[in-house]
């Protein structure tokens, strides 16, 4: 059972979903570097944007947060901070990236349950990127992001990832 699920995941990163992810260079350059400061765990944050009426996201900016895990392999938000987040920039949160700093370029099992949990369980319409490392130097252009979204209907999906101007960003 685990072992069929597993395959069926995998193959779904072959499907593209029709929306895309909209990203700011400060967003892009915020969440690069965080992923090179905090090289050796995972990093993790907020994305803040919002989502246009077609579903796809536009991220203005991205928020570090704390990683409780302290894992390279792991993340676990601060829940506090995370709550604290949201009253501060309500509707804003559109989203949440962490790093792979050991290069693993999928969504894990746990990504992809946690993506489950989130986008269909709790109806929250996150968008999820992950930062591919290894990140050995500051240079952002080196950093591939993968985005994700679990859809009802459709199950888990890659979203592509534009870098935007901040002329597009505008609503
Ligand atoms: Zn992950």
């Amino acid at each position: 059972m685990e072992k069929h699920e597993e395959n069926k995941a995998v193959a779904r990163e072959g499907i593209a979903s029709e929306a895309y992810v909209n990203i700011s260079k400060a967003a892009w350059l915020t969440l690069c570097e965080d992923a090179y400061q905090r090289r050796h765990m995972e990093a993790c944050g907020a994305l803040l944007g919002r989502r246009d009426d077609q579903g796809n996201w536009h991220i203005t900016r991205a928020h570090p947060l704390r990683n409780i895990a302290s894992s390279p392999v792991y993340f676990e938000f601060d829940p506090q901070e995370l709550l604290e987040l949201e009253l501060r920039y309500p509707g804003e949160m559109v989203g949440v990236y962490h790093s792979h700093p050991g290069g693993y370029a999928r969504a894990s099992s746990t990504d992809r349950e946690n993506m489950q949990r989130v986008n269909v369980e709790q109806c929250i319409p996150w968008v999820w990127l992950i930062a591919v490392g290894p990140f050995e130097c500051p240079v952002t252009s080196t950093v591939m992001l993968k985005a994700y979204h679990h859809y009802e209907d459709r199950g888990l999906v890659l979203v592509r990832v534009h870098l935007a101007e901040e002329a597009e960003l505008q609503p």
